[in-house]
């Protein structure tokens, strides 16, 4: 009697913990990828300060023509730690639809530009497709990927480059809309967007409350497994050693 009295109190202590590593098993991380494209533009300024004040990473997606255009914003971008990618020198569909050529030459060109404008010790093997991925060949998909970049799309967004909103409300009504319960959200959005700046406090606020962490886009083997379970287009290159 007194070895089941044991045993069941053996039991009951054991299961607690085991159900609590089951739940630690079950509960997905929760990660959103703020990224903001087409810059650098008139208003980067304001969009670090808030970005300083919610105490989030972000990832830009730059144009160089853009960085051409404000290139003291570009290196407060990168001064301020937020992840850098490459969103094209123009932003030409049809340039980039011409072949992998130009793409390739493209590349090359956003580097360099960035090299003279923040740095030699610039680098970056992140990009973003102007207008998405979708519209491109798959040979230009898996290009970028085998120069070393990797891309990606998005699952969420504002909708701040395609649509025109009523109302602040209207705009986060449609981004939390897509979030959907998804655990590893990339959201889209576009700098000198001003609703976009707007709504970013209450974004930002609606992803602590419902757990997720805010992290900037890279390819390193943390992201590699966080992103792994993201439901937005990408394509990332192979590591050494993998
Ligand atoms: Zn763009």
């Amino acid at each position: 009697m007194k070895r089941i009295l044991s045993l069941l109190l053996a039991l009951c202590l054991l299961l607690p913990a085991l159900s609590c590593a089951e739940d630690a098993q079950e509960t997905p991380r929760r990660v959103v990828y703020l990224t903001f494209d087409d810059g650098p533009k008139k208003d980067t300024p304001e969009l670090l300060a808030l970005l300083g004040e919610l105490d989030v990473p972000a990832t830009f997606f730059l144009v160089g023509l853009s960085v051409r255009a404000f290139p003291e914003y570009a290196k407060m971008i990168v001064d301020a730690g937020h992840a850098v990618g490459c969103h094209s020198m123009s932003h030409s569909y049809s340039r980039l639809k011409s072949g992998t050529d130009y793409v390739g030459r493209d590349l090359v060109r956003f580097t360099d530009l960035m090299r003279e404008t923040v740095g030699e010790d610039f680098s970056t093997d992140l990009y973003r497709f102007p207008g998405g991925s979708s519209s491109y060949a798959s040979r230009t998909k898996t290009f970028v990927r085998d120069q070393g970049y990797a891309w990606f799309d998005w699952n969420v967004m504002t909708g701040d480059a395609q649509y025109t909103f009523k109302s602040d409300q209207e705009m986060l009504d449609y981004t939390l809309s897509q979030v959907r319960g998804q655990d590893v959200i990339i959201l889209l959005m576009h700098e000198a967007k001003e609703r976009t700046r707007r709504i970013l406090p209450e974004l930002v606020a609606y992803f602590r409350e419902n757990g997720y962490e805010f992290r900037a886009l890279s390819t390193g083997g943390e992201d590699r497994a966080i992103l792994a379970s993201c439901g937005a287009r990408m394509m990332l290159p192979e590591t050494a050693g993998e």
